[in-house]
């Protein structure tokens, strides 16, 4: 069940919140301790909210969390065990108490007998936003033996942390009827693969009044990730990386799996150690998946093949599952590429300036090299201008020096100067166009960066990053899923 925790302070607010989502949930979670900072009788909200929610036909859950356990509870634990003990009457589906460390011996037998009076089933929650609890199946187990639904909502160090979760919530002997999920940027994962966790429930809140900085917003994971239709033979795809959920590839992935009738979903996944993540794909199958910052060097001695321009570059920034194994692409070169292709079969380019020596550097001039052109590197730091020229046989200059070098067909801006939030940084500054020029700018946010609007100033032909996103995503799908992106025909590949 997809549950939106209600964040509003008032009854009326939390009202439109629900109707606002009602089409992308099963369930709503009405809180005390939010409710308790409105001007509304919390109790009386509460049965407003119940009643309001179970007539849409929504499942309710009830609570009132304690600050520790991630709430915002003020008053001490006698008021608040007094509170939810009223505010049971309003006849929800679950109340959820904590169990670690437990709610005061006679608050919670009232609770339990109450709850019980009354049709209530309980959840036993357990919350860790500083780690995994030890031996935490067993735990999840005690709770279960006494009749109440666990909960364990934990947060892990690092990848291995949470992929190791997940391998031991396919056992078979834990509890059937249970809520586990993962807190914090390795966990964020396990919130949109929640079924696959065995889990009941996922917790989802408005985006701009969160429960919990990780929650996902409703129509988000419905639409977007189509959670709720994940089960064990849903193809899974993804992009990792560090951090990773800036990453625009779910968007685009998932919006062309949707067009195209493929099941399945395109997540994000933090990832600190690869090999943890290659591990944890074969057995939650993942097809393929995209990688990003810092990894992709960091990949290359865990696939079992690689592409030509992986071996070339030394980067690989795309995996796909194949017979033989984890074959490594990058298809950041054919992205690259993809919209110089007119101008190059035109033969309109061949001399470039290169600005930047960073990782995309050695990406854009092996795919340079390999169409033919000259080019010269220019870079802050010269030494990696050198080392890059050294490597793949180009020319390298001082910055100063950049236009003595010229005049150049083709100017590609690779470095992160003038990407969002650094807007007003140009890394040329003295560099002047000569209109002539075409100017090439990877940098995808801002669409429009101060380098290349100078350049269009000046009269030059431009293109900016979003372009080579695009492209390269669009070879990375069909690597993935042997198509091409939907409505584009076969065209999106630039073999
Ligand atoms: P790296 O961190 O590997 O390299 C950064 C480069 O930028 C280095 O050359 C660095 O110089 C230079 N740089 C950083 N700050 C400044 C500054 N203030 N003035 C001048 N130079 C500076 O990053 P990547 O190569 O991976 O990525 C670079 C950019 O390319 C990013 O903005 C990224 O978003 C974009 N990109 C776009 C893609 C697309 O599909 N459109 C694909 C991949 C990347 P120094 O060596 O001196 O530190």
């Amino acid at each position: 069940m997809r549950i939106l925790t209600l964040t509003a302070r008032s009854g009326a607010e939390n009202l439109e919140l629900i109707d606002a989502y009602r089409r992308w949930i099963e369930g709503v979670e009405i809180r005390l301790d939010i409710l308790a900072e409105g001007e509304d009788a919390p109790e009386s909200a509460a049965r407003l909210l119940r009643e309001e929610a179970e007539g849409r036909g929504l499942t309710t859950i009830l609570t009132c969390r304690r600050k520790e356990d991630g709430g915002r509870w003020e008053g001490n634990e006698e008021e608040r065990t007094a509170l939810l003990f009223r505010a049971l009457s309003s006849g929800c589906s679950y109340a959820d108490i904590e169990e670690d460390p437990p709610v005061s011996g006679s608050a919670e037998g009232r609770i339990a007998a109450r709850a019980r009076e009354l049709g209530t089933r309980l959840i036993g929650s357990i919350h860790r936003f500083d780690g995994i609890p030890e031996k935490w199946p067993e735990k999840v187990k005690r709770i279960a033996e006494r009749g109440r639904i666990p909960k364990l909502a934990c947060t892990p160090p690092d990848f291995s942390s949470a992929a190791e979760v997940y391998r031991r919530s396919r056992d078979p002997e834990l509890p059937r009827e249970r809520i586990l999920l993962l807190m914090g940027p390795y966990g964020l994962f396990s919130r949109i693969l929640y079924r696959r966790f065995g889990s009941l429930v996922t917790f989802l809140s408005e985006p701009s009044r969160k429960a919990l900085p990780w929650h996902l917003d409703p129509e988000q994971l419905s639409r977007l990730y189509r959670a709720h239709e994940i089960d064990e033979s849903s193809p899974l795809y993804g992009v990792i990386g560090n951090p990773v959920h800036h990453s625009r590839s779910p968007e685009l992935h998932n919006g062309w799996l949707i067009a195209a009738g493929i099941p399945g979903s395109y997540l994000p996944f933090q990832v600190d150690a690869p090999d943890a993540f290659f591990r944890f794909a074969r057995e939650a199958g993942v097809h393929g998946f995209s990688v990003t910052l810092p990894l992709k060097q960091a990949v290359l001695p865990l696939l079992d093949a690689r592409s030509e321009e992986v071996e070339r570059i030394g980067a690989c920034n795309t995996v796909v599952r194949e017979r033989g194994g984890w074959k490594g692409y990058n298809t950041d070169f054919y992205g690259f590429l993809a919209p110089l292709e007119p101008m190059l079969a035109g033969r309109h380019l061949s001399r470039a300036l290169v600005v930047g020596a960073g990782g995309v550097a050695r990406t854009v001039t092996a795919a340079l090299t390999a169409r033919g052109l000259q080019w010269v590197c220019v870079n802050r730091t010269p030494d990696k201008a050198r080392l890059l020229a050294e490597e793949q046989e180009g020319e390298w200059r001082s910055r100063e020096d950049a236009e003595a070098a010229g005049p150049y067909d083709l100017v590609v801006q690779t470095t992160s100067a003038g990407m969002e939030p650094r807007v007003n940084e140009d890394p040329l500054p003295h560099y002047r166009f000569t209109g002539r020029e075409t100017v090439y700018e990877l940098i995808y946010a801002p669409e429009r960066t101060a380098f290349l609007e100078r350049a269009r100033t000046a009269g030059c032909t431009v293109l900016g990053g979003m372009r080579m996103l695009r492209a390269q995503a669009e070879e990375q799908f069909r690597l993935f899923t042997g198509r091409p992106v939907p409505g584009e025909g076969e065209s999106s590949s630039n073999r």
